[in-house]
């Protein structure tokens, strides 16, 4: 049903657009016709006028008949017609050129030329306009029907783009919802599946162990496939935050130990948080500015050799709140730098950090989340000694 309403959607619009099209061809064709028409009217006024002058008399002075012939042409025609009138010589040299209103002949039309007695291989010609006056008058209807079909498809298609767009925002404030609804019961299966392991489970049961650690490998899988999907869709849309108000100092050190326990002794890592801000809580995305702290943390890992330093300082400058986090990793070369922030951007792409595959996705991310806040970010980084990712976030407190 849906996609037979989507085919007939299709069929219409198709059908539409080819009415448009026609309807253009067809105005050209009238356009064509009416400057034909407009063509042998205004030629036999010409012809009708000229022959009741005697050309002869422009010699020497050809004012007098030239403006003589200006009033003739425009008292027989009621339409806005601008009139040039040019005495030509035998080598097609202008020899003396009459306008009222010193006009252009380069787009208009002119009648045949007409030879002046006495000077062989001199002519005169007269060039005039097509008015849009008269194009008007003869087929309004017709240009009314192509105006009116192009307004309707340039607000169909503006309307067809506005309803998609709503649409797909929809689609995406769902699947985040959804994404983030799993977050709670997949920390519950890693904590429940951590305590079978400690309390349920004998050391010396091997195959009881192996299942254990596949439900909490499978769960972290689908964490990171869930954060990785929840980064790509806020890369796609403007991001909506909710503030809410909690302990920054207390949830950094939180994500540290996170980071310190994911680390699984893989690396000689040292993690520090340095404090310095007075109040300990901030009104800021809990979820978002936490998971662009997370990302940060993890690149700084990630990207550090094996034994990473990282430290995260938070201080207030100016009343803008300062969150740094320094490590003393393989560093970004200064041109990759202005790069980074770009969704799908990696500096070393296809050689992925120790295992680790990315996407290039994590910087935009947090890019997005600090805009979000109305805050900004920005790096400074060494190659061979590290760098430091800076985000000022100057609304970060309940009024
Ligand atoms: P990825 O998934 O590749 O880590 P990111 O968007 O998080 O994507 O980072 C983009 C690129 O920036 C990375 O490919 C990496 O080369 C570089 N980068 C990010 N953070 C760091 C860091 N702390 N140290 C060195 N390079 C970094």
């Amino acid at each position: 049903m849906k996609h037979d309403l989507r085919i007939i959607g299709y069929i219409t619009f198709a059908i539409f657009i080819l009415l448009w099209i026609n309807q253009l061809f067809s105005g050209i064709k009238l356009y064509e016709n009416e400057k034909t028409q407009w063509k042998i009217h205004v030629d036999s006024i010409i012809d009708n006028n000229i022959k009741a002058l005697s050309l002869s008399d422009i010699h020497p002075d050809p004012v007098p008949t030239f403006v003589q012939l200006d009033s003739l042409l425009h008292g027989s025609t009621h339409y806005p017609v601008h009139f040039v009138i040019q005495q030509i010589d035998s080598s097609g040299l202008e020899l003396f050129h009459y306008s009222r209103n010193r006009e252009n002949t380069a787009k208009m039309i002119h009648a045949k030329a007409y030879p002046i007695a006495d000077t062989p291989g001199e002519v005169l010609l007269v060039h005039y306009n097509f008015p849009f006056a008269y194009l008007l008058e003869k087929s309004w209807q017709d240009m009314l029907a192509i105006v009116a079909l192009t307004l309707l498809l340039v607000f169909g298609l503006l309307y067809l783009s506005h309803a998609q767009q709503h649409l797909s925002r929809l689609q995406e404030q769902m699947i985040k919802q959804v994404v983030h609804d799993w977050k709670t019961p997949l920390s519950s299966i890693s904590t429940l599946a951590e305590l079978v392991e400690r309390k349920s489970i004998a050391p010396e049961d091997e195959q009881g162990l192996k299942k254990i650690h596949l439900i909490q490998e499978e769960a972290n899988r689908l964490k990171i496939g869930s954060q990785q999907l929840l980064k790509t869709l806020s890369g796609l849309a403007h991001l909506q935050i909710n503030r809410s108000e909690f302990n920054l100092k207390d949830e950094l050190l939180a994500l540290l130990e996170k980071q310190r326990l994911a680390n699984h002794g893989q690396k000689d890592l040292q993690l520090q948080l340095r404090y310095l801000v007075e109040s300990e809580t901030a009104y800021v995305s809990h979820f978002y500015l936490l998971g662009a702290i997370q990302n940060l943390l993890d690149n700084a890992v990630k990207y550090s050799g094996k034994a990473p330093h990282v430290t995260v300082i938070c201080y207030q400058k100016r009343g803008t709140l300062v969150i740094e986090v320094r490590d003393n990793g393989v560093g970004i070369p200064k041109k990759q730098q202005k790069h980074i922030f770009n969704k799908y951007y990696q500096v070393n792409k296809g050689e992925p950090a120790h295992g680790k595959k990315g996407y290039g996705l994590g910087l935009n991310y947090v890019y997005n989340v600090v805009k979000a806040h109305k805050g900004k970010i920005t790096v400074n980084s060494t190659p061979g000694k590290g760098s430091t990712f800076t985000i000022y976030i100057s609304k970060w407190r309940k009024k």
